[in-house]
């Protein structure tokens, strides 16, 4: 049985930074090696995202200047990515990526660029300041680290139906405040890491893999898949 995901790269043509491209690449190195054929495919402005055609979504971080294009084209895709979410699609969102899932985003010039409101989070402006730097975070559910970089002139509020992706042991995370980093919903990660973070953290990357397998190939034995070795986060 030759086992396939289907990965769909929203708007990877402007939201990219740091080359948040290579989650794609990492997903694809850990799926070979589980026996998992890896499809992916650039959604972006003007073209179709629907929701039945996708096992995992990857939306990268981006500057402002993409991110109010985005805002405005991922409206006409809000439905089905909202869809897909609720019919428990894995997706991996960063920075602005992150942001624009949620309600809104105040850029740096105070301008509001909204979200999809998919996920229950809001993001506002800091007074001419960024969080720069390494971050480490812990998961409260799962006990794992995770190692990355964050940059990211928004501070972030969790809404009532998400976990944080970890807890901040040393960083700014969401909002420099609650300790809080990345938003965690169903089979939704979303994170500031840069870097990209899947790179850095096979143990995520792995727990993507096995949550979209699980979804689309519930009867099988995926036992070979889960016992994959992944190096530990650095
Ligand atoms: N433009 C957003 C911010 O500064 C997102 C940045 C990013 O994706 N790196 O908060």
């Amino acid at each position: 049985m030759q086992y396939e995901l289907n990965v769909a790269h929203l708007y990877g043509d402007l939201m990219n930074t740091y080359g948040d491209l290579g989650n794609i690449l990492v997903l694809k190195y850990y799926a070979q090696q589980m026996g998992v054929k890896i499809n992916s495919k650039v959604v972006s402005l003007d073209e179709d995202f629907k929701a039945e055609d996708y096992d995992i979504a990857v939306f990268g971080g981006g500057q402002d200047f993409e991110q109010v294009i985005v805002s405005k084209d991922i409206q006409t895709k809000k439905d089905e990515l909202i869809k897909y979410i609720e019919n428990d699609g894995c997706l991996l969102a960063i920075c602005g990526g992150f942001q624009l899932l949620g309600h809104y985003y105040i850029d740096a010039k105070g301008d509001k660029i909204p979200g999809i409101g998919a996920l229950d989070h809001y993001t506002e402006p800091q007074d001419n300041n960024r969080f720069i730097g390494n971050i480490l975070i812990k998961n409260p559910e799962n006990g794992e680290e995770y190692h990355g970089f964050e940059n990211h002139q928004g501070v972030t509020h969790l809404g009532k139906d998400e976990k944080p992706l970890g807890i901040v042991e040393k960083g700014y995370g969401n909002n420099g405040q609650d300790h809080t980093e990345g938003a965690v919903y169903k089979n939704v990660y979303c994170t500031y890491f840069h870097g990209p973070i899947l790179a850095r953290n096979g143990n995520l990357a792995k727990n993507i893999l096995m949550a979209a397998l699980k979804r689309k190939y519930p009867d099988q034995d995926l036992s070979k898949a889960a016992s994959l070795k992944v190096p530990a986060s650095y």
